[in-house]
């Protein structure tokens, strides 16, 4: 019986054992504060931003947004992170990216105060992380983690290839699972879009993580018996539904799961964890600016 690893349900038990953490810092005063920030009008990135809205008067994080006209000079931009990074009643914030064609996002995320960096992609985060003493770990790959500790993988030793070679999911989780801790002790591969033979570097996995962008391209035939796969693809395709279109994963459910141990589904697998960790990353900012420790799930 291959067993779905319910992301929906693991990110709702991290949910709940922040509550208790941010109910600490409130007693304290100080009620952990998320920003978002979204400049232009993109509507897939309003509803990532609401959600992660949501998400914060759930769990009693307060949460401020500003948003920047997708015309506005980069500079307009570069004054609201600094108002952001003075903010006392902002621990985190993030901008959500795509940013307009005219902003270079490598300069947004370096104004970003590291202290406040919950998306944990300033350099000063990523070094962290890659030298073993991460700050905020990035919250895909960390969501990544967790769903594995869940399902009672075990890392240590495993072959774990990690298909997709980018800044917020495949290279920072490729570090977190090399490193010598207790979630990592992974031997890892990389795979990226000039791999050469994937499917040879999936089928001998342990481990498959997904994270490409491209609709089911992993099936059940690149899968080995038993494996744990790990789907963080999220791809609108047309379909016959009332919004027009569907959700789909980066591996291809229904044949994988004939062949996987554990799977995680798309939608319901990564994708709450994300939003969770984005959670714990903006409680942990709280506890290390505020000075008040807090228990973190
Ligand atoms: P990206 O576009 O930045 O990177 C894609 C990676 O895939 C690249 O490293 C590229 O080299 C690799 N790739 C492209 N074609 C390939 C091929 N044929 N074979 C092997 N590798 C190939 O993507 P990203 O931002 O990492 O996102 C990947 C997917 O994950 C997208 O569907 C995205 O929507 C989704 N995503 C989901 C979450 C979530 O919370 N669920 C978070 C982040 C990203």
């Amino acid at each position: 019986m291959t067993t779905i690893i319910d992301g929906k349900a693991v990110a709702s038990e991290i949910r709940a054992d922040l509550t208790g953490a941010i109910e600490t810092l409130a007693d304290a005063g100080a009620r952990p504060g998320l920003a978002t920030v979204l400049m232009g009008d993109d509507p897939a990135s309003q509803t990532y931003v609401n959600m992660k809205q949501r998400d914060c008067e759930e769990v009693g994080i307060e949460p401020h947004h500003v948003d920047v006209p997708g015309d506005a000079a980069p500079e307009d931009l570069y004054e609201v992170i600094a108002e952001l990074n003075d903010d006392p009643d902002v621990h985190g914030y993030l901008v959500q990216s795509p940013v307009p064609d005219h902003v270079d996002y490598r300069d947004v995320i370096r104004r970003i105060d590291p202290m406040k960096d919950v998306d944990g992609f300033h350099p000063e985060n990523v070094g962290r992380l890659v030298a073993g003493d991460a700050r905020f770990r990035p919250c895909t790959p960390h969501g990544v983690q967790k769903l594995l500790e869940a399902a009672g993988v075990d890392t240590e030793g495993a072959d774990v290839t990690i298909v997709g070679r980018s800044d917020i999911v495949g290279k920072p989780l490729a570090n977190l699972l090399i490193q010598k801790a207790d979630d990592g002790n992974a031997t890892v591969t990389v795979c990226h879009s000039r791999t050469d033979d994937l499917a040879a570097k999936t089928r001998t996995a342990d481990v498959v993580v997904a994270a490409v962008g491209i609709p089911e391209l992993i099936d059940g035939s690149m899968i080995a018996e038993g494996a744990t796969v790990i789907d963080v693809g999220v791809n609108r395709v047309d379909a016959d539904t009332e919004k027009g279109y569907e959700l789909v994963g980066d591996v291809d459910f229904e044949s994988a799961k004939e062949r996987a141990g554990a799977i995680t589904p798309v939608p319901g697998g990564v994708g709450p964890m994300t939003r969770a960790m984005l959670l714990y990353n903006t409680v942990k900012a709280a506890s290390l600016q505020e000075g008040v420790d807090v228990e973190l799930p």
